[in-house]
């Protein structure tokens, strides 16, 4: 045989890459060193099997193949037909959907295709606030769909959870079009079924979009919103240790018509994907997903989602006992938002130090949040990556401490500055280093599909 397989050529352009371009090659070999030897409790992040990373990587990404399945513009297709449809039925059976379209380039994307495909300029557009935890794609005034439709945001009370009776009142007020739910720092679970109500009483589409709990809802640990909602969107590189990329999912309603446009919401969304946002898909990345998805339906993959919330429990409990503010006392997902002011901290001076000691987190902006985007007066912290790397409570309890000893040591000079001793950095670096040789990132995933 003179076709090489495909081994030899993810073989050969790794050692070509070396050979003929080691600055490139250099760079990818520093970030593989620093995700490996880091410890990473960034909730929006996970790491993707290297099967994935092998599919996203590949000779699928050469086929150029508008359109879908079965009805392409271009030649040529056939795998790529089949490879797209595999996507399409794991996607739908990990999440008890209907329909999905797997064409999405990214969890943003899938939310403009979305709105833009289901509201009119100017339309009114109800999100969660970005302060609140929602996403800058729900209405948000830096992004596009803050400035194309009209945006009403809903908050959280004063415990931190979602005020969905003041949700409803302002649904009444405004009459919006549309209304989004999910968010990407919030911490408990979301109502659903009170959602649709609300959106049902004032003819609006609910869209639920789950880019940060989707491994949970497909494990069963979390709710699922693929029936409540009218349409349902995800990222697909964070819970789903998949790809970059974006998934739109439809339940109950997916062969609901809609008025006006002689079509069901689901070829509504299927149009609104292509030809109106996108071009040509990107098969690399739907096998990537295809590849992904196959491993949330394996039986293991529920033993990484429940490693994902005990985790998380035990690192929210950790945190509130060293005296740190976790915002609504606990959890329901992967996540754990710590309010830093009470310990004189701002959300960069926490990011900054840990990360200092080969922590990485992130700052982020919280409800009330006196501080601007930059600064914030949180830190979101998650354990997508903790759990994947096998970490049994005990050493979670130690990743804690570490947390806890850096933001007990750090002096903060303004709200941006600070100086950490060098001796705690040292200690905490080796800690660090031992955890992650313990706790190997390499060994995670033994899905099989
Ligand atoms: C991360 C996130 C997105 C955006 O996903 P990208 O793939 O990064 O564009 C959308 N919605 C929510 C709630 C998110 O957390």
């Amino acid at each position: 045989m003179t076709t090489a397989d495909v081994v030899e050529i993810a073989d050969h352009g790794v050692r070509a890459l070396r050979e003929s371009d080691p600055v490139l090659f250099d760079l990818l070999e520093r970030e593989q060193v620093r995700q490996a030897e880091t410890l990473a409790l960034v909730a929006a992040s996970s790491v993707a099997d290297p099967s994935v990373l092998a599919c996203a990587g590949s000779v699928l990404g050469n086929v150029t193949a508008e359109g879908y399945p079965g009805a392409r513009f271009h030649a040529g297709s056939q795998v790529a037909d089949e490879v797209e449809r595999l996507a399409v039925d794991r996607a739908i059976r990990a999440f008890g959907a209907r329909h999905a379209n797997v064409q999405p380039h990214s969890g943003s994307n899938a939310n403009q295709i979305v709105l833009f495909g289901l509201l009119r300029p100017g339309d009114v557009l109800m999100g969660m606030g970005l302060d609140a935890g929602g996403h800058l794609t729900h209405g948000a005034a830096p992004s596009v769909t803050g400035r194309y439709f009209t945006p009403v945001s809903y908050g959280t009370d004063a415990s931190g959870l979602i005020d969905y009776d003041r949700m409803a009142e302002l649904a009444e007020e405004h009459r919006p079009r549309v209304v989004v739910c999910g968010a990407s720092s919030y911490p408990r679970f979301i109502d659903y079924a009170r959602f649709r109500a609300v959106a049902d009483a004032v003819g609006a589409y609910l869209v639920a979009d789950i880019s940060h709990v989707a491994g949970l809802i497909a494990a069963g640990l979390h709710p699922n919103p693929v029936d409540h909602a009218h349409i349902t969107t995800t990222s697909t590189y964070k819970q789903l240790y998949g790809p970059r990329g974006g998934l739109i999912l439809l339940g109950r309603d997916a062969d609901t018509p809609v008025p006006g446009r002689g079509r069901t919401l689901a070829e509504v969304v299927d149009n609104a994907v292509f030809p109106y946002f996108q071009g040509t898909p990107a098969l690399n990345s739907i096998a990537a997903k295809a590849r992904a998805l196959g491993m949330v339906l394996d039986p293991s993959f529920k033993d990484l989602a429940r490693r994902v919330r005990a985790n998380a429990d035990v690192l929210a409990e950790a945190m509130t006992a060293a005296g740190h503010e976790v915002l609504t006392g606990g959890t329901d997902n992967h996540m754990v938002l710590l309010d830093v002011t009470p310990a004189g901290l701002t959300g960069v001076i926490a990011e900054q130090a840990l990360e200092s000691c080969g922590i990485v987190t992130n700052k982020n902006k919280i409800p009330g949040d006196r501080y601007g985007p930059s600064v914030t007066s949180g830190l979101r912290l998650g354990t997508n990556i903790l759990a994947a790397r096998g970490m049994t409570d005990d050493a979670v309890r130690r990743c804690a401490a570490l947390v806890v000893r850096v933001l007990a040591a750090v002096r903060p000079a303004g709200t941006v500055t600070w100086y950490l001793d060098e001796a705690v950095r040292t200690e905490v670096l080796a800690e660090v280093a031992l955890l992650c040789r313990d706790f190997p990132l390499t060994q995670i995933h033994s899905g099989r599909s």
